[in-house]
């Protein structure tokens, strides 16, 4: 783990939040690499949630909500962690969490058995609307995208004219004032989710809980986790929501061991009847052929953005010993990312950046990809040491361009470029004039 972190702060995939001041606990922020990598997930499940079905439509909704919906959600009473203090070193724990010696829980961080008993700790953070900080101002980050589909569900009925089964997807930041944030960006304060609400008959809401959870499977398979290291977890009877008629999680081996990527949950029809009942709404549905009007019921797949990059970070991370052709040995390291969701798809090379033809070449290379994905430009340092560094970023593929590009050698060869693989180190003579088709089909 401590290599995929120092390697994420080396080549600009994450950082820590406020790192010249100390660093802010339980706080992220993406860099160059990591933007893009998490841009990719977010980019590819909107395209296969959202735009390629006809069942679902989008949302973006505000973050701040009234505190009303909290109330009538249930996450003001009960959105906690139980909490102890440590009445020797004054640190504050999940009770959960707890370390036991000889049957008796002690504090990790000082060893002392002087603890408070365990109280409840609300996960969300508090903030005030407008200039007056009382009561009456009081309301929250949302610690949940998933509020504002619910609240908004009449909203987008009316308008899409969508009729059941159907669903309202989002991607946006929740926050959780976590007690203990934890595992590098796994846990984290504020963090972002990737929700779908899927909206249908109380009679077919077991069926699509079964759909949803091979759907979602596919998808980690299709952004690159390797199937043996997916999980799926039935939450037993007393683990879940007293709401939830049956959950799934699906789990990820992380070098810290087997955790949750993503929930997926017949919620039934808790959600639009707590609000339909807090705010006198209706929040029903008119089924026009059977003349029955109902709440929906609900099953959702809710996806953390942030537990998946790491995922992919962890799964693509790999160690290797090359030997070069003069005999000498070294270490390659290589972020093996699938191509769909790799940061760069590929580095265009001029074999030597004192020669203006190969520049100018290489020039025209990245102006005809640049439209159609993300192209990395670098001349500096011997072609070996760049091919390292976009192994390391992960980019699938490196075209240099070479005297033979420039026809010097053997005319056939005019207007060709070296392609090379990332995993394979494999390198082929490619038309310029092919590239785009020979790239576009794997990195889409
Ligand atoms: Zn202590």
């Amino acid at each position: 783990m401590e290599k995929i972190v120092s390697l994420c702060k080396r080549r600009g995939f994450i950082f820590q939040s406020s790192e010249i001041y100390g660093g802010l606990n339980g706080c992220w922020d993406y860099g160059p690499l990591g933007v893009e990598l998490k841009r990719n997930v977010k980019d590819y499940w909107w395209r296969v949630m959202v735009r390629e079905r006809d069942d679902v439509v989008g949302m973006d909704g505000a973050i701040l909500m009234s505190r009303a919906v909290w109330k009538a959600s249930g996450h003001e009473e009960t959105f906690t962690d139980p909490m102890v203090d440590c009445r020797t070193c004054k640190v504050r724990l999940r009770a959960d969490q707890l370390p036991e010696k000889h049957g008796v829980k002690q504090c990790p961080n000082c060893g002392g058995k002087d603890l408070t008993e365990p109280r409840a700790f609300n996960l969300m953070f508090k903030t005030f609307i407008g200039a007056t900080e009382d009561e009456n101002s009081v309301t929250y980050l949302r610690p949940e995208t998933a509020q504002s589909i619910f609240v908004q569900f009449k909203n987008v009925l009316d308008t899409a004219r969508k009729k059941l089964p159907f669903g309202i997807a989002q991607i946006g930041k929740a926050f959780r004032n976590e007690i203990n944030p934890r595992n590098y960006i796994f846990r984290s304060r504020e963090f972002e989710q990737m929700e779908l609400e899927y909206f249908c008959r109380p009679e077919q809401g077991m069926e699509f809980l079964e759909y949803w959870k091979e759907e979602r499977i596919k998808f980690y398979e299709n952004i690159g986790l390797s199937r043996e290291k997916l999980h799926v977890l039935t939450v037993p009877d007393t683990d879940r929501a007293f709401y939830s008629k049956g959950t799934y999680d699906i789990e990820y081996d992380f070098p810290f061991g087997r955790q949750e990527l993503e929930g997926v949950a017949y919620r039934t029809d808790y959600d639009l009847k707590q609000h339909q009942g807090a705010s006198g709404k209706p929040l029903d549905y008119f089924d026009e052929e059977t003349k029955q009007r109902f709440i929906p019921h609900v099953v959702e797949p809710s996806a953390g953005v942030d537990r998946t990059v790491l995922a992919l970070l962890c799964n693509a991370y790999d160690e290797e010993t090359v030997t070069d052709e003069k005999g000498k040995s070294e270490t390659r390291i290589v972020m093996r990312f699938h191509p769909r969701i790799a940061p760069v798809k590929v580095g265009v090379f001029p074999l030597l950046k004192n020669n203006e033809q190969l520049v100018s070449k290489a020039r025209e290379i990245v102006a005809l990809l640049r439209p159609q994905m993300n192209v990395f430009y670098d001349e500096t340092g011997a072609i070996g040491r760049r091919y390292r560094r976009q192994d390391e970023a992960g980019t699938p593929f490196g075209v240099t361009v070479d005297f033979e590009t420039l026809g010097e050698k053997d005319q056939a060869l005019l207007d060709t470029v070296t392609l090379r693989h990332r995993d394979s180190m494999k390198q082929e003579r490619v038309k310029i004039s092919e590239l785009a088709s020979v790239l576009l089909p794997q990195v889409q």
